[in-house]
């Protein structure tokens, strides 16, 4: 499938927030954007007065963007989710983020066994997660409720996700996922709410953006 491969931390820059895309390096001074918080390809600071005038259209294109790049999530398969969390009863946009955030490989990001959502993703791939006790190493794979993620018993001994877990002072402990530390494995306890979704994103505008 197609993915974005160009410079990550230009996506930041671009929506003029950190995105938190790229693991480690994001907490640290090495940030591209904390250095230099300027659109790319323009040399003037956010808030200094700028030429182009963003209009509603340009605003809600924006937030869709802005959404599809945290979860790392191309135009045709977010759109798919748009359609899906649409017809779902409830609130379109609310319902489009729970279903972003059952996806596998944010689990595995929220679980804390990975930097990074592309990471996350990249472990998935490579089979190292149990669901249920099956193998599944398809990232966009949706959890429901009470399903267990686990780590491959041949996997339990990679770096990456022992590095994570000794890290797990900056995960956000999330009411409706509970880890098992001592098992490498998670259970998805209970649907998000908006409320429960930590994340700063006007969900209405990507609603509106599709709707228009
Ligand atoms: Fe964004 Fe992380 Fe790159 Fe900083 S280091 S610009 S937060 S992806």
């Amino acid at each position: 499938m197609a993915r974005y491969i160009g410079a990550v931390c230009r996506l930041c820059r671009r929506e003029g927030e950190k995105l938190f895309l790229k693991g480690d390096k994001c907490y640290t001074d090495k940030c591209p954007f904390a250095k230099r918080p300027t659109l790319p390809g323009q040399r003037g600071k956010f808030g200094q007065p700028s030429r182009v005038r963003v209009k509603d259209y340009g605003i809600r294109l924006r937030e869709k963007q802005k959404l599809r790049t945290i979860y790392g999530v191309m135009e045709h398969q977010f759109r798919k989710y748009f359609n899906i969390a649409r017809r779902m009863p409830g609130r379109a946009g609310e319902n489009l983020l729970q279903l972003l955030e059952r996806r596998l490989d944010n689990i595995v990001y929220r679980l804390g066994f990975a930097p990074s959502r592309k990471s996350a993703r990249q472990l998935v791939r490579h089979g190292h997660f149990l669901v249920n006790g099956r193998k599944t190493d398809i990232p966009s794979y949706i959890l429901h409720q009470g399903d267990v993620v686990q780590v491959m018993e041949k996997s339990k001994k990679l770096e990456i996700i022992h590095e994570m877990l000794k890290k797990r002072g900056r995960i956000i402990e999330l009411s409706w996922l509970q880890l098992d530390k001592a098992h490498l494995e998670g259970r998805l306890l209970s649907m998000p709410t908006r409320e429960e979704i930590p994340i700063t994103i006007n969900e209405n505008f990507v609603v509106e953006f599709y709707s228009r």
